[in-house]
């Protein structure tokens, strides 16, 4: 667990949160998603379904369901997709039956999907969604990791790459934005922002009240508006990402 948050905390019975976490394609959502599952038992993951091909590292079932482009707009025509976006050329979609059930339920779910997905999300449920957005610290950072992930060919790197450009453009259309230089900071800052959106819903019986303050002034500072420095970071990002394209 991050240090000094609470990761379960005791509550009356609320609707579940729709944490959405969004970023450029190596920016760290995945890295960031999955510390927040081993760490967090009240989350779990949206398990989205795509036609892109599977990479090695993936498990069928655990990362994706991975599915033909047929089985994709069958569902899609049954009402079965709460989102859906085309993405570097393949179909990603969240199943909406896993979803409805979990925040009926009071139980908050993880969702890794891009900007189409989580403005689709906003127009159907608002209330329920908290969206953060991650942001490379540089743009040969994120070009470097790409690489060193090692799980795509070169051709599907430059696709992610142009796609990066207009996917850090809607950094605005986010209530929280992190930049993921350090890993295990970021992660911090993540936990905090889910601790301080709970303690925001939820009558909590195991945190003191001025605590409980603390936590959420905290993780004020996080909120997009609240950060002066983002126009020229993302505008430095963008300018870097177009002479790397050029
Ligand atoms: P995304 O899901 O956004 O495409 P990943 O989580 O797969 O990105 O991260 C891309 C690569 O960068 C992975 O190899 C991951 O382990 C690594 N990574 C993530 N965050 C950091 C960080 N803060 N510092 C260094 N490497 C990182
Ligand atoms: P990747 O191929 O790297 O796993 O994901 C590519 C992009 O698709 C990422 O931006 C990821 O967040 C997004 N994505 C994954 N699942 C979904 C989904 O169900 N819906 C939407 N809209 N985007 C998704």
């Amino acid at each position: 667990m991050a240090p000094g948050l609470p990761s379960s905390p005791q509550t009356t019975l609320r609707r579940g949160i729709m944490f959405v976490i969004s970023s450029p394609s190596g920016a760290g959502k995945s890295a960031l998603s999955r510390l927040l599952l081993q760490d967090d038992p009240e989350i779990r993951l949206s398990v989205s379904v795509t036609t892109r091909p599977r990479r090695p590292s993936e498990v069928h079932g655990v990362h994706y369901h991975f599915i033909d482009v047929p089985t994709f707009h069958q569902m899609r025509e049954r009402g079965d997709l709460l989102e859906w976006a085309e993405v570097h050329g393949n179909f990603y979609a969240t199943p909406r039956q896993l979803v409805e059930q979990a925040l009926g339920e009071g139980r908050d779910v993880l969702f890794d999907i891009d900007v189409q997905g989580t403005l689709q999300l906003y127009e159907r449920m608002r209330e329920d969604v908290v969206s953060v957005f991650i942001l490379p610290p540089s743009i040969a950072e994120l070009q470097s990791r790409l690489k060193r992930r090692a799980e795509d060919s070169d051709d599907v790197i430059l696709r992610r790459l142009r796609t990066a450009e207009t996917e850090i453009a809607r950094w605005q259309d986010y209530d929280f934005v992190l930049v993921n230089d350090d890993l295990e900071r970021c992660f911090h800052e993540l936990k905090q922002v889910l601790v301080a959106e709970r303690i925001k819903r939820q009558q909590l019986t195991d945190v003191p009240q001025d605590e409980a303050r603390n936590l959420v002034k905290d993780a004020e500072r996080l909120k997009r508006h609240r950060q002066p420095h983002l126009p020229a970071l993302t505008e430095a990002l963008l300018k870097d990402l177009r002479a790397v394209l050029s």
